[in-house]
């Protein structure tokens, strides 16, 4: 006889993605149309714009004078001549060591501004940032602001779309285009490069440079825009971690603004208690990632706090304090919300917050100073202070005169006519300054020892004097022999020292001398 059957519950639960029910792999892009805004985050989000700009721009065309044999452009990566010009400072090959320790201060400089206030860098510096903000400028100064440019985007094709449209993407190009022109003018004598670029006889590269350049800067600060943070930047999903309870971020205050209401008259006539949110979408209409920052922290929130700006407005046409929107830590939230809400045990009541003049409590949490300053961000501090100071003194205590050596390995030595024994070696000599100098090497030990150079015009001694030209490395071929009842071993230690008479700089290398067993 047959078992009955158990029951098995049947799960109410739909597969997301089926052959039924299949979802599209690309979502098409919803254009957003952000309202021009004024207020002090403005103001300071222009002036970062301008002067980050002008850094950009300008910079390839500062002269620094070094001198009749080094380039006089301020700021120069020479890639020809392998040489990195930062106004007063020089950098080798052999001293990329530098740049790799300003990549380390600017990475612990980032990790401090993101512990301290938060996506800063994203909101206010970031290239792509103040790119689209400049597209953005051109755009309004074309096609007007939110509203009118909505109905136009709307408008079906005319004379008048296509003129405003044209415009806009002509001026759009020549911003793109003098961005990736101003790059390579990094590369090269800006002055010179420019009337190559012009004249049509500059190299290919610079050409694509530029196209390359141009294309991605039309694309992502015109067309792309805000996608190119949410989707394509790494930088949201790290700083997350970065963040704790007591960094800034731009944070809706609930505890005093809800219940939001567009009602408030009814509201209090009805006896409600109300916030301060008078549900007006102004932060949302500024927002240029188009985000509704009450929804809450946001991977998308740039921090570029013009949805503050907009909401101050807001607050004082109705005569309230400002900080609906504001700069707060998580602590700080906390705190007012535990005051909102009798410590947890009620619903929260903006009234709480409010003192019987109508007035926010003087006890309320609020960003100050004092805020930023705390072990995390003091552990920050001094770590880019130390990476600073050891980049400091490395630049300043550097030798600007060198000597490397290299044996002959193949064979390590050769035993002459006359029974004694000669060593092979690669002497190299670094003139690191922009004007020619007189060397003078020099035999340290292996008393009976003498040198002799390859195409040198002079008898083998202690010691030779060589020209090297200025910010150059010259490279000679240097024999040094012993008389074999000189030799005191398989291996004997010795000095070539290099001297700068007129300076006196000098650097030496310790260098073996082989012989065979006696
Ligand atoms: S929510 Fe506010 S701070 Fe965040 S991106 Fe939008 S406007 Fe900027
Ligand atoms: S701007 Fe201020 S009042 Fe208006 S919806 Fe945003 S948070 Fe509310």
């Amino acid at each position: 006889m047959l078992e009955p059957s158990p029951t098995i519950e049947r799960l109410d639960a739909q597969p997301v993605n089926s052959a039924k029910v299949r979802q599209p792999l690309y979502a098409p892009r919803r254009k957003i149309f952000p309202k021009r805004t004024q207020g002090r985050f403005r103001s300071f989000k222009w002036l970062v714009m301008a002067v980050t700009l002008a850094i950009y721009y300008l910079t390839p065309w500062l002269r620094w004078h070094r001198g009749p044999y080094a380039p006089d452009q301020a700021v120069l990566v020479d890639l020809a001549n392998r040489r990195f010009y930062f106004f007063f400072v020089e950098i080798w090959p052999q001293e990329f060591w530098l740049v790799a320790g300003l990549l380390v201060m600017a990475g612990f400089g980032l990790f401090l501004v993101t512990s301290a206030v938060g996506r800063a860098w994203c909101g206010y510096a970031c290239p792509q940032t103040v790119w689209v903000d400049l597209f953005l400028v051109v755009e309004r100064a074309i096609e007007g602001d939110r509203n009118a440019r909505i109905k136009l985007d709307a408008a079906t094709w005319s004379t008048h779309k296509l003129v405003l449209r044209i415009t806009k993407h002509a001026i759009w190009l020549a911003i793109a285009v003098a961005t990736g022109g101003a790059w390579i003018f990094y590369f090269a004598d800006a002055p010179t490069l420019l009337v190559d670029l012009v004249s049509g006889t500059a190299a290919p590269v610079a050409y694509l440079t530029v196209l390359v350049l141009t294309v991605t800067t039309y694309a992502f600060g015109g067309l792309m825009r805000e996608q190119v943070c949410t989707y394509m930047c790494p930088w949201p999903r790290i700083q997350a971690a970065m963040l704790d309870e007591h960094s800034l971020t731009v944070t809706y205050n609930d505890w005093r603004g809800e219940p939001r209401s567009r009602h408030a008259k009814k509201a209090a006539a009805a006896g409600k208690s109300l916030g301060d949110c008078v549900d007006c979408n102004a932060c949302v209409a500024v927002c240029p990632m188009g985000i509704d920052i009450r929804d809450g922290q946001q991977l998308e929130c740039i921090t570029c706090a013009l949805c503050i700006d907009a909401c101050d407005g807001v607050m004082d046409r109705l005569g309230r304090e400002r900080g609906l929107l504001s700069y707060a830590t998580l602590a700080d939230y906390n705190a007012n919300m535990a005051v909102a809400t009798a410590g947890g045990t009620v619903a929260p009541d903006p009234s709480r917050v409010r003192g019987a003049d109508g007035r926010l409590r003087p006890d309320l949490a609020h960003v100050g100073p004092r805020k930023v300053v705390r072990p995390r961000t003091l552990v920050y501090f001094a770590a880019w202070s130390l990476v600073g100071l050891l980049l400091l003194y490395g630049l300043l205590s550097r030798d600007r005169l060198e000597v490397n050596v290299l044996h002959d390995r193949n064979p390590q030595y050769v035993g002459l006519a006359d029974g004694s024994i000669r060593n092979g070696y690669t002497v190299k000599l670094l003139n690191k300054i922009p004007e020619p100098r007189t060397i003078v090497v020099t035999l340290q030990g292996l008393p009976e020892a003498e040198m002799s150079v390859v195409g040198l015009d002079q008898p083998a001694d202690r010691a030779f004097a060589v020209r090297v030209e200025p910010d150059r490395q010259k490279t000679l071929k240097v024999y040094v022999a012993q008389p074999a009842a000189a030799i005191a071993g398989t291996v004997q230690t010795f000095r070539f020292v290099v001297e700068d008479k007129s300076s006196f700089e000098s650097d030496s290398y310790t260098a073996n001398f082989e012989a065979p067993q006696p």
